[in-house]
């Protein structure tokens, strides 16, 4: 299972560098307010977008990381509940995924 690691290894460094930049982003508008309220206004729905997308990306690093480490423990294979093995299709289709299907269903 080689592959699935290279594949997360490139995921893990594609979602750390949308957080670095989504973080540059927040760093810029920290700057001195001198433009008008309209302006503004939309600088704030941007953030907002950027505080959701930065959440998304942080998130899925804590899942690609989690999987990457069950990898190194000799565990990526097993579901992490119920430590029946993941199905090759599903770990092919969800890289990242640490629950075999039965248990990554939502309740
Ligand atoms: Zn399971």
């Amino acid at each position: 299972m080689t592959d699935r690691k290279a594949v997360l290894e490139g995921l893990r460094d594609d979602l750390i560098e949308r957080l670095e930049r989504y973080r540059a982003h927040k760093e810029q508008r920290d700057g001195p307010l001198d433009k008008d309220m309209e302006e503004q206004a939309i600088e704030l729905q941007n953030d907002e977008v950027v505080d959701a997308l930065e959440r998304e990306a942080e998130a899925e690093l804590r899942h690609v990381m989690h999987a990457m480490a069950r990898i190194e423990a000799g565990e990526g294979e097993t579901c992490a509940v119920c430590e029946a093995s993941i199905a090759p299709e599903r770990l092919a289709a969800l890289p990242f995924a640490t629950l075999c299907r039965h248990c990554a269903e939502p309740r």
